[in-house]
């Protein structure tokens, strides 16, 4: 039987790594994880609570395919009192994870042979979800001389008459950037009057640091029918396992997103829904406290990577990761992040994540999302590796 598979993603690089971590883990190695892309904390105990309330009170059938509109409401209200938006309940799905509400967006909105800006480097699955949806991806290139934030002339050139989407995510994985209100400002200004839409991936808003603020493109009234704002409960409620995340938008696209999930997944996971419900609507002070952990382990491994000789690095204002330069170190025995990435597992025992898999290879991803100990360790050894390839 010959198998003809019209659509298969390719395998990602982060598996590579994650599978090589897996097999010395196994022969007894130790490895110091920095490459985890996801809260180490438990789920708080008051969501837990309502998940095993919903189980024992028998919520667990299929609910709405866009969501409980308990939730949906919850959710409008959160908007509202964190970035003073205003969303009907009509505007708003609860989807499978912020993922699928990414991917079931680009599936309402793309036609074949449109194009979709997607900033680089960028979160790994953009340009696969955007192919899958029949499109196209153009890259934006990012720099660390401009913060990894998108330059509005840059953005105008890539422009065409095939341009349907610009992706936006801020705070940004892999860098941690965030985007500031006037950079979003001036991308506004050259989108206003096109017809585009904007994807606005915010699922890292609640872990910013120091000064930092979230603004959100739906916050300019001048985009207000073209924002679609994707959001999840993984990172800032440490739900990742629940998969549930939502999108907030124009009515079209959003009753487009719930018809896909339903014909897709029938609804998000009930139980999970339930317990979001008391995310949002129960008391945050286990999230404070998270984030002030978060902050002081930006803060050294920050100082840790400053010792390293010929890195340079770019200090996050957000997310859990880190993302320095390493061009001094690629060389002939190492010509891409991958090769170096593998070194470093297998000769130092620490993982990270190879750049090129975020579309830059001339950087690596760390993640702060472990503990101290961790974080001392596997930066010593990171170090140490370095040291030795010169
Ligand atoms: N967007 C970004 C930038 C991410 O980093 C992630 C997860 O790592 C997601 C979206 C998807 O999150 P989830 O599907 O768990 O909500």
């Amino acid at each position: 039987m010959e198998y003809k598979i019209r659509r298969d993603p390719p395998r990602s690089l982060t598996l590579t790594i994650a599978s090589r971590v897996q097999e010395l883990e196994k022969r007894g190695i130790p490895v110091h994880k920095l490459n985890i892309g996801e809260p180490d904390f438990p789920t708080p105990g008051n969501v837990k609570d309502a998940g095993v309330d919903a189980i024992n009170n028998d919520f667990t059938h299929y609910t709405a395919g866009g969501g409980i509109p308990e939730l949906r409401d919850a959710v409008a209200r959160d908007l509202n009192h964190r970035l003073r938006l205003r969303y009907e309940l009509e505007e708003i799905v609860i989807t499978v994870g912020g993922k699928f509400a990414l991917a079931a967006a680009l599936m309402a909105m793309v036609q074949p042979e449109d194009e979709v800006i997607i900033p680089a480097p960028y979160f790994l699955s953009y340009p696969d979800m955007v192919t899958l949806a029949g499109g196209t991806p153009v890259f934006l290139p990012l720099s660390v001389e401009n913060g990894f934030l998108p330059d509005p002339e840059h953005l105008l050139a890539k422009i065409t008459p095939k341009t349907r989407v610009v992706i936006l995510n801020s705070p940004h994985n892999p860098t941690g950037a965030i985007y500031p209100s006037d950079v979003i400002r001036s991308l506004v200004r050259i989108l206003q009057d096109r017809e585009i839409y904007i994807l606005s991936d915010e699922v890292y808003d609640c872990l910013i640091f120091d000064e930092a603020e979230h603004v959100s493109p739906a916050q300019f009234e001048a985009l207000r029918d073209r924002v679609i704002l994707v959001n999840s409960f993984s990172k800032t409620f440490c739900m990742t396992g629940w998969r549930l995340g939502y999108m907030a938008g124009p009515r079209p696209i959003a009753e487009a997103v719930k018809n896909i999930q339903s014909h897709m997944t029938s609804s998000p996971n009930a139980i999970s829904q339930k317990a979001a419900l008391e995310a949002l609507r129960g008391p945050r002070e286990e999230i404070r406290k998270m984030l002030s952990v978060y902050k002081q382990r930006r803060d050294l491994i920050c100082e840790l990577l400053e010792e390293i000789p010929n890195l340079t690095l770019f200090r996050p204002s957000g997310t859990f990761y880190v993302f320095p330069e390493i061009s001094h170190y690629l060389s002939g025995r190492f010509p891409t992040s991958m090769e170096l990435s593998l070194y470093l597992l297998e000769e130092q025992g620490v993982a990270v994540v190879p750049g090129k898999v975020f579309g830059d290879d001339h950087h690596i991803r760390l993640s702060f999302a472990t503990s101290d100990e961790e974080i001392r360790e596997g930066v010593k050894r990171m170090k140490e590796g370095l040291r030795q390839i010169g």
